[in-house]
């Protein structure tokens, strides 16, 4: 074996004695407190910078407000009840408080009294959302970490509901916002609160949504693995399509591509537009599924069936890629096989074999609408494979070829502005002009659902 030089062997030595030795040890443990303090004194400051700011910010408000209270103490609708009404909360550490209300005044003017609970130190403005006590009991660890912090009127797991992402539950949203809680993640938090608002939440949300002629199935993130978790065990093949903006404009133009989606055995609302789309038809999409968040969850599907996976397009290399990423993030997946999308006419039938012959189970192919969505109805029986996805870019996000939004634009329904800071060129005309014309079919489709159903419900229609 390889000698020490004689200085490393001291210095070492040295070291060793200085870490283990019955003085080292001591010495450590009187340091401890000064090392652990400075950390002490940041969390002590940051939380009381956080509270201060909820101290101004409330008394500010209410001060505005005040003229509201007013309003509300002056025109209650019912004297007999007393002026606030009281909801029990369980706060910081599960401690209970009472949540201020308006007994009886107008809807709007209801909540401002929770001002008083902020000044008071019972809620903050940015926090998990108080709950009932015994509404989330802290059995599980990040169930008990998100009562480390003070319960707020806006949380992450909100916004992320109005912004239809919110995949993962409330309780670990919120101890993702306890994990990472800083003044300026906060500000973050109070900014994307705004679009959010203007989003709406959708209350009662049928199985199917038509939206501009195409059938949409309602589905969540988790509904649609659990409908492809069955597909895969079943004979017939299916073919499942992610539905965006883009689609239905070239949907509207294409008479053959509307028929394919309406063939399709699922049909996924993808993207912010089709949210607000449900919006205005008054029918509410339930949640954003688009294949990019929902590629890491499929591979833990893989894993767990031990279906194989293929994956067809790209540029050359980038499939590769995404092989490479899968086998690094899940290595229980078997990638059957994979090939990039530029290939001639005449090289079709090869990939087709080369498709069936590999044994996968999922395909993955990622051409772009519409051409992906055409070539799995024309080829799907003869692939072999029992699930067929056209996933658009999304090679291209899991090779590292192009980054994907961050989440925060995620969570303000932004992630088309990224993409279109990515590839102005390509894209400008897309989402520009795209989602306008999207727009404006839309507001055409629900206005003649009005005109539709006030005929309906005149007259004559309510006779027949
Ligand atoms: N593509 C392909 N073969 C082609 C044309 C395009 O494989 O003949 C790929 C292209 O490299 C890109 C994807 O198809 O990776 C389309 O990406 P886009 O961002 O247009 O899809 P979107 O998600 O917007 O539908």
């Amino acid at each position: 074996m390889k000698q020490l030089p004689q200085a490393s062997r001291e210095l070492l030595t040295k070291q060793l004695y200085d870490r283990f030795s019955r003085r080292g040890i001591w010495h450590r443990r009187l340091l401890r407190p000064l090392h652990t303090f400075p950390w002490l004194l940041l969390l002590t400051c940051a939380e009381g910078l956080k509270r201060s700011l909820d101290f101004l910010f409330s008394l500010s408000l209410l001060l505005a407000a005040s003229p509201l209270i007013a309003c509300a103490v002056a025109f209650r609708s019912n004297r007999s009840l007393p002026l606030f009404a009281t909801t029990k909360r369980a706060g910081r550490c599960c401690e209970p408080f009472d949540e201020l209300s308006f007994a009886s005044s107008p809807r709007i003017l209801r909540r401002i009294p929770v001002l008083f609970n902020i000044l008071k130190g019972d809620l903050s403005f940015i926090g998990p959302r108080a709950v009932s006590p015994g509404e989330l009991t802290p059995r599980e660890r990040n169930a008990r970490r998100r009562y480390n912090a003070r319960p707020g009127l806006i949380c992450l797991w909100w916004i992320r509901k109005r912004a239809n992402i919110a995949y993962s539950g409330e309780i670990d949203a919120d101890a993702e916002y306890v994990e990472s809680q800083s003044t300026r993640g906060d500000f973050g938090i109070a900014l994307r609160a705004l679009p959010a608002l203007l989003y709406g939440e959708g209350v009662v949300c049928q199985d199917t949504v038509s939206i501009l002629n195409v059938t949409i199935h309602n589905l969540t993130m988790l509904e649609s693995l659990e409908w492809i978790r069955q597909r895969l065990a079943m004979s017939s093949p299916a073919q499942v399509c992610f539905f965006n903006a883009d689609c239905a404009n070239i949907a509207s133009r294409e008479p053959p591509y509307q028929t394919v989606l309406n063939q399709s055995e699922l049909v996924l609302a993808d993207g912010i537009g089709l949210k607000i789309a449900g919006k205005l038809l008054a029918n509410p999409i339930r949640q954003n599924v688009n294949g990019t968040d929902m590629f890491p969850r499929l591979c833990e599907l893989l894993s767990e069936t031990g279906a194989g996976l293929f994956l067809l397009g790209a540029r050359p290399g980038v499939a590769e890629k995404v092989k490479d990423w899968v086998q690094q993030h899940h290595p229980g997946v078997t990638v059957s096989g994979y090939r990039d999308g530029y290939f001639t006419n005449q090289q079709e039938e090869d990939v087709v074999l080369q498709i069936a012959r590999s044994g996968a189970a999922l395909l993955l192919v990622a051409f772009g609408a519409p051409r992906q969505d055409l070539w799995i109805r024309q080829y799907l029986q003869r692939s072999g494979v029992k699930v067929a996805m056209g996933v658009g870019g999304l090679f291209d996000f899991y090779s590292g070829r192009i980054p994907r939004a961050p989440l925060w634009m995620r969570e303000i329904g932004a992630e088309w502005l990224f993409r279109f800071a990515q590839e102005p060129r390509r894209m400008w005309k897309r989402y520009f002009v795209g989602n306008t014309v999207f727009l404006w079919r839309v507001f055409q489709a629900r206005r003649q659902r009005l005109i539709a159903s006030n005929v309906s419900s005149g007259p004559e229609g309510g006779r027949g």
